[in-house]
Formats: structure tokens, sequence, C-alpha cells
């Protein structure tokens, strides 16, 4: 089943939340000078057009990314992510938003390699067509992104930064993702994870948890962001985490630092919060 198409939801609390952290991780792996690769399980399109199509459509970007693109006191790991933003839009309105190849692409170096898994037929398209010509370190292919990972661990240079960003509308998904992690750093233990997941009321998002840490492993971070009270129906998401496997030590200071302030510019309602925990060795 392929229903989920990104661009409904681009740029919004947990897309923020998502690439936000991705950024600090990215930022903090050039600081090495050896190259490294980049890899999305679950690319998306690329490239979202906020103000026509599916974007529009609900416009979850008017509560995603807007309120920081138009907050004048933010602080400086936050101003820098929206420079990021601002520069995939340098006419100064918010147009466009980048998904997580198009952030990553900016961020590392000619070096460096990105590898890029996208199964929808028509995202992968989009994802083609975004990256054409631009980039000969970009690989990009039509393929289950939990398949696909598992022939390119570890990656020559014995560094990697990998997304694993599906869209868990088959409850599979979460332990899809854990198995994957567990065959993951079986082939290659020392790269850094990134793994999104939606804040729902079910009980999968908070089991896969669960799981991961019973991997046993030395060195996590777990960040969520909820934006507003669980809804009384029992549906919809009310924010979103990420779990980092072999995190940057610096991280957990740059979360604890802005999470107060994506609290206040992004939640609903006086049950916005965020929570923060980790073990870094
Ligand atoms: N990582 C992107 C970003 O941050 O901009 C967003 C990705 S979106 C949440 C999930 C994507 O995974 C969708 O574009 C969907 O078509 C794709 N997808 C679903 N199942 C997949 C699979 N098994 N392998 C690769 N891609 C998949």
């Amino acid at each position: 089943m392929l229903s989920y198409r990104h661009a409904f939801h681009a740029g919004n609390h947990a897309d923020v939340l998502k690439h936000f952290v991705l950024m600090q991780v990215l930022a903090y792996t050039n600081q090495k000078d050896k190259p490294y690769w980049y890899i999305d399980t679950h690319a998306g399109a690329g490239m979202y057009q906020l103000n026509t199509g599916y974007a529009a459509q609900n416009a979850e970007f008017a509560s995603g990314i807007a309120p920081l693109w138009y907050e004048n006191a933010l602080n400086q790991p936050l101003n820098d992510f929206v420079a990021l933003i601002q520069s995939f839009n340098p006419d100064g309105k918010l147009t466009y938003y980048p998904g997580s190849p198009c952030i990553a692409q900016n961020l590392v170096r000619a070096t460096d390699k990105i590898r890029l898994f996208e199964l929808h037929p028509n995202d992968c398209k989009i994802l083609l067509e975004n990256f054409k010509g631009k980039d000969r370190t970009v690989k990009i292919e039509k393929q289950d992104g939990f398949a696909g990972i598992k022939a390119i661990l570890p990656p020559p240079s014995r560094r990697a930064v990998v997304l694993i960003d599906p869209p868990y509308e088959e409850k599979q998904d979460y332990q899809r993702v854990v198995t994957c992690i567990k065959e993951s750093l079986e082939r290659f233990a020392t790269g850094t994870y990134l793994i999104w997941y939606p804040q729902l009321q079910r009980p999968e998002p908070e089991h896969m948890i669960q799981h991961l840490h019973k991997l046993n492993l030395k060195s996590w971070l777990h960040v969520s962001l909820s934006i507003e009270a669980p809804a009384a129906d029992g549906f919809g998401m009310f924010g979103s985490g990420m779990f980092v496997i072999n995190p940057p030590w610096t991280l957990a200071k740059v979360l604890e630092e802005s999470l107060p302030q994506l609290v206040e510019l992004l939640g609903k309602d006086n049950q916005a919060q965020f929570n923060l925990d980790y073990e870094i060795n």
C-alpha cells in the first residue's frame, strides 16, 4: 500500500523537529575531515512547494516552519535552521520547504556521498527530477529502503548518517524499523541512525522504542515534541519523536536549549511539551 504522500505534511511540526535534529547531526559529522555517507531509507520527493497542490491543501506548514520563519528572536541553532530553509527561498518568501534529501545535499561536503531510497513511483520521479544534473555523488533508487540499506552497509569510509523515516501507515513499519536497526548494527555498529516516529494514541510507537532499547544500545538519545493534548476521540498525531543511535555528544545540549522555544512557537495548548532522554558514551 503506497497511499502516503509527504507533500500533504511538508514543513509541519514533525518535519521541523526531524530536520532540525538532522541538521545538528550532519553539522557535527562534518567536523571530521573523513568522508561519510548520508543514507535516507524513505526519502520522499526532496522538495515541496507550499503554496500549491497537496502542501497547500491542509497548509500544515502554517503551524510548523511558518512560526519559526516569522520569529525574530530565535536562539542560534534555530536561527541557523531557518537560515537553511531561507537558502531555498532566495526571494525571502516562504514558498519552498526542502525534504531530508535536499537538506542533506545542502549540508554534506563534496567528498561525502548520498544514497536515497523512495518506493512511491511518483515521488521517486519528482526526487529524480529535483536532483537531475545536480550532483554525481547522489544515487537514487526506487526500492524498499529497508531492503536497500542491507546492501550498502557498511559504507567504504566506515562513517554514515542514516535517516529512517517511514510513513507508518502500515503498523508493520514499527517492527520493520527495529529489525532494520538490529541488522544494520550487526553490519555497521558505529553508524549514526536517526529514527523518526509519530506520537499516537496506540501502543506501537512506544513498543518500538522499548524494542530499540532492548538492543542494548551504548549511546542513544530520544527526543519528543508534543504540540497538543491527545485528542478525546483517540485519533490523530499529537506530536512526534526522534530516536538517535550513536548521537553526537553535543546534541543533547543543543536540544535542551532549543526545545523550549519550539514548544513555545509550535505548541497549540497547555499540554505542549518536550521530553529528552539520553545516554551518550
Ligand atoms: N524523509 C522525508 C523527509 O524528511 O523529507 C519524508 C519521507 S515520508 C515520511 C516517507 C516516504 O517513504 C514516502 O515518500 C513514501 O512514499 C516512502 N516509502 C514508503 N514505504 C517505503 C519503503 N518501504 N521504502 C522506501 N520508501 C518508502
